[in-house]
């Protein structure tokens, strides 16, 4: 695949803004791509348009080509999406409360007992928590024996077997024994089939309504692909989930599971389970996996070198001119933007050595970001002669670019002395060398 990809790059060599072309072109790559990694040929196809609208126009980095770009631009989509908007810390589950039951749902052979266990020693040994587990599987032979013996071995305590009962009265005496026992955490771990059924969703509807869990994740095999989106689609329906994992992780599969579930149920992947072994789980990393299903990690990591090399010399050329003392309007433009990028003018002074002194020097100067925002707009009134030379603005000339911009003539004045301190200081900084320590914390 790599080939064919770097074949088809090779021919977009041009530079500047990405073209239709080239991003049609890149994109029926990753499209074969992500059907390759096993992503569910509408999420594909879904995924695909989206990234067209947003890579077409889009700049092409110096000594990049414009299929590299998209790729690049591709593998930043696909980690938004993976991440979802506010899932907040996969790591982190609802816990709060005790005793809060966790209720773990799945097909047979998915991994439910194995990233129960996991999961409990994680909460026990990263979260200090008091964990109960208990095996609602009465269906299979030694299925609860299974979680027990998982259980001696990480030191979580198991619900005592009883033979006969029913998974509901399993589930209520967990409750209760949670509750009297001082546990923070109690996890069902529930019987599955080979496929779904209904007897199977009504059972763990039954428990569902009598445990009221906290979180209801759904463990499924990251090999099946397609399958695990239908899987992932039923239970949603019928029990209603609040997460994922994803297991057999450690497979040579590309994963596109990760991103056909995340696109399709909307619930949040929270680990993905990387072997057999007990500390084999971990959080999900929304980067590793876009990674993965892209498998171009090296064409997006050129991509980065590229734009670090770009902005390490943007800052270098920007420096020598400073030392200078050229210290132009087009400069404090860049100045102010970094700020409202970087919290303001005391996020940024607490950045620069030396500067705390000066961010109160200079009164006048905006503080808030609606301030900082009306001096770009007096900047962006200016012609490119006065940005490059303020000294030759006269009172016509200041009284125009007040109004341009809907403000003073004295806010513009207080602009122009900002921009004269900058001057000065940089100068200053400049000759002591402080000046390339400050900007280390500024790019
Ligand atoms: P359940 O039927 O859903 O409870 O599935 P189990 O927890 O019994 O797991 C079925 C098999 O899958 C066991 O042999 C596990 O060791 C194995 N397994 C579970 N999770 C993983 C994983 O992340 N990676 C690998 N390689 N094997 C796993
Ligand atoms: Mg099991």
């Amino acid at each position: 695949l790599s080939e064919r990809l770097g074949g088809v790059f090779d021919r977009l060599t041009k530079q500047g803004a990405l073209s239709e072309d080239d991003v049609r072109t890149a994109l029926r790559e990753v499209r074969v791509a992500l059907l390759e990694a096993d992503v569910s040929l509408p999420v594909a196809r879904n995924f695909i348009k989206a990234v067209e609208k947003k890579a077409t126009g889009a700049a092409v980095t110096k000594s990049v080509t414009p299929g590299q770009q998209v790729v690049k631009i591709v593998h930043d989509e696909l980690i938004a999406v993976l991440a979802g908007e506010e899932d907040g810390d996969p790591g982190k589950l609802r816990i709060d409360s005790p005793p809060a039951p966790i209720l773990m749902v799945g097909l047979q052979g998915g991994g439910k007992t194995t990233t129960t266990a996991k999961l409990a020693k994680r909460l026990k040994e990263r979260d200090g928590k008091k964990v109960l587990m208990a095996s609602l599987d009465v269906n299979r032979p030694a299925a609860m024996e299974q979680l027990q013996i998982l259980g001696t071995q990480i030191g979580v305590d198991t619900l005592p077997i009883v033979k006969g009962e029913d998974p509901v009265a399993i589930a209520k005496r967990a409750k209760t024994q949670a509750g009297m026992g001082g546990y923070d955490v109690y996890m069902l771990d529930t019987a599955g089939r080979l496929s779904i059924d209904d007897e199977l969703m009504a059972q763990v509807e039954a428990v569902r309504d009598v445990a009221n869990p906290r979180e209801t994740l759904l463990v499924v095999d990251g090999l099946t692909g397609q399958d695990a989106v239908h899987t992932a689609e039923n239970f949603d329906t019928r029990i209603g989930i609040t997460g994922v994992v994803l297991t057999r992780m450690d497979g040579d599969g590309r994963g596109g599971a990760a991103l056909s579930m995340r696109a399709i149920t909307g619930k949040p992947i929270k680990f993905v389970g990387l072997g057999e072994k007990m500390d084999a789980l971990e959080t999900f990393e929304p980067d590793r996996v876009a990674g993965r299903i892209l498998g171009m990690g090296d064409i997006v990591a050129l991509v980065e070198k590229a734009q670090q090399t770009l902005e390490a010399e943007q800052a270098e050329r920007m420096m020598k001119r400073f030392q200078k003392g050229q210290f132009n309007m087009n400069d404090l433009k860049t100045q102010l933007e970094q700020m409202i990028k970087m919290g303001g003018m005391e996020g940024m002074m607490s950045m620069m050595p030396g500067m705390g002194k000066m961010a109160k020097q200079m009164d006048g100067a905006g503080i808030d970001d609606r301030m900082l925002r009306q001096q770009i707009a007096l900047i962006q009134s200016m012609t490119k002669k006065e940005r490059a030379n303020p000294q030759i603005l006269q009172a016509s000339r200041k009284k125009r670019i007040a109004k341009g911009s809907g403000m003073e003539v004295s806010d513009l004045n207080k602009l122009l002395k900002m921009q004269r301190q900058m001057s000065d200081m940089m100068k200053k900084m400049g000759k002591g060398g402080m000046l390339k320590q400050a900007m280390k914390g500024m790019f």
